[in-house]
């Protein structure tokens, strides 16, 4: 009998995306069901999963569910197996899962999402028959009660694994909604919920899981120090125990520059000249002079300081002094979405902005920049960097967190070894970018070496079966230890 995984998240892609955290939801499933695993996906029923699920049956109810009724809806969708927590009070809103029209977050966020912890916990005591799981898997601080609500109801439990994608959010919430997220008093302390005071949803699960992981392992480093831990570490410093970091992969099927729908021109790496096409495409569609031989930088990315759009921003003067060109997808912190929009209006034909989330761009604009920038200050894994690989886009990265795990800097011993994949920098600062952007530069004046790159770059194993295997390995390893 396969073991039984029930993933729990606030986002699954291609249902509902917001960043990275749906993407590893959404592909996992399907690499472990070649691990010999079944797993289910609880996520909320937003419009866009009601949307998704054409024929689903009610497989629990509960008349009172957080000030509501509420339902679980099975049913498939992109291949996905589907527990759909349908409760309209709490998710009958359309449009970005957590932030309200008035651009701040939905007041009942705690409710919300302690809500869909909660359900997790009930299908992991039996509420569905048909599926018990062995192993409850909570990602992120949405999910992050599920843990404690199984810790406190004691009894027999399945084993519990939380996953960190990015320890900077952590849902902490008031402590008077303690009995209203239906947490036990003694739920309230310090090897509990309690966090500086508040509820900790993130830090829960942290305590309260059997097993962590995060998604690379130097960031599984990073966050145990004081600076990395934004107030986790000495937590996590404690739990290091039963911390592993297993590295995301990404959909190589949806990302496959050979076979990839949206682009005009597909590619391999033996005929990366085809390139040249998705290039003058992209340049095309923003406006950017048709310039086959600028250096042309992609930046694929939300807008905000810990993806240090400011050091891109400090460097773009010596950028273009390069002859370079930038184009930038994304959007997020409205000083920055100004200042790059200042940017373009001052150098139409060299700087471009697009602004949303679009799917069809960013597969182009990975096949058709040259390289592909991911300065951030902290990176927990990064997916950007794993889709330039795949499309030869020279990624240009600060040395931090998975970024540091996935790409092998262009210094002598690695070229000469035709090892190297990349760019990686340190500091993650302003100057060590400036430093980056003058190796790219110098990379990009020999074209001969840039190639090689770039091929070393498209054989880079970034897709799901070794991480899949990893986590197989953790979830059964779990599961051994809870029966022991
Ligand atoms: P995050 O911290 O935002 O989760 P990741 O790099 O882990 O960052 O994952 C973000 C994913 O979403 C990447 O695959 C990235 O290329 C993609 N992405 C980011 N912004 C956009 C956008 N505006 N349009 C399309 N895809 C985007």
């Amino acid at each position: 009998m396969p073991l039984k995984i029930l993933s729990v998240a606030s986002e699954i892609f291609p249902l509902i995306k917001t960043g990275g955290l749906a993407d590893v939801t959404g592909a996992l499933p399907g690499a472990l069901a070649a691990e010999n695993l079944e797993v289910h996906s609880l996520v909320p029923a937003y419009p866009a999963v009601l949307a998704a699920l054409a024929q689903a049956a009610t497989v629990a109810e509960w008349p009172d569910f957080f000030g509501g009724p509420a339902r679980i809806l099975a049913g498939t969708s992109a291949g996905l197996a589907l527990f759909a927590l349908d409760a309209p009070h709490l998710y009958g809103r359309s449009g970005n899962p957590y932030v309200a029209p008035d651009g701040q977050d939905w007041p009942d966020n705690p409710q919300r999402f302690a809500a869909l912890a909660y359900a997790a916990a009930l299908i992991g005591r039996g509420a569905i028959p048909g599926f018990v799981p062995d192993v409850v898997h909570a990602h992120d601080w949405q999910a992050g009660l599920a843990p404690a609500y199984l810790h406190y109801a004691g009894g027999a439990r399945p084993a519990t694994v939380m996953t960190v994608h990015n320890l900077a959010f952590q849902g902490q919430v008031p402590a008077g909604l303690l009995a209203a997220l239906r947490l036990p008093p003694h739920a309230y302390a310090i090897d509990g919920v309690e966090y500086y005071g508040a509820i900790g949803m993130l830090k829960a699960g942290l305590a309260l899981s059997d097993r962590i992981t995060t998604v690379s392992p130097t960031y599984a480093e990073e966050i145990c120090s004081p600076a990395g831990g934004m107030g986790m570490g000495g937590l996590l410093r404690a739990r290091a125990g039963v911390l592993t970091g297993i590295l995301n992969g990404i959909d190589t099927k949806a990302w496959d520059p050979s076979a990839d729908p949206y682009l005009p021109s597909p590619f391999t790496a033996a005929s990366l000249d085809k390139r040249a096409a998705n290039k003058a495409a992209l340049q095309a569609r923003l406006g950017l002079a048709p310039r086959p031989g600028a250096l042309l930088f992609g930046v694929i990315s939300r807008l905000t300081h810990q993806k240090g759009m400011d050091f891109l921003l400090a460097n773009l003067r010596g950028l273009l002094a390069h002859g370079a060109q930038l184009a930038v997808l994304g959007s997020g912190d409205a000083d920055l979405e100004q200042a790059l929009a200042e940017a373009q209006g001052d150098h139409p034909s060299r700087v471009a902005v697009a602004s949303g989330l679009d799917e069809e761009l960013a597969h182009l604009m990975q096949a058709g920049s040259d390289a592909i920038l991911v300065p951030s200050r902290f990176e927990p894994c990064g997916l950007t960097q794993l889709c330039a690989l795949r499309y030869g886009a020279l990624p240009v990265v600060s040395r931090v967190g998975g970024l540091a795990d996935t790409v092998i800097d262009a210094n002598e011993a690695a070229r000469a070894a035709g090892v190297a994949t990349g760019i990686v920098f340190a500091p993650a600062s302003a100057g060590g970018l400036r430093h980056a952007l003058h190796r790219a530069a110098a990379l990009w004046a020999d074209q001969r070496d840039w190639v090689r790159l770039q091929r070393a770059a498209m054989e880079a194993d970034v897709g799901w079966t070794t991480p899949a295997r990893k986590y197989a390995a953790l979830y059964r390893e779990s599961v051994r230890a809870r029966q022991t």
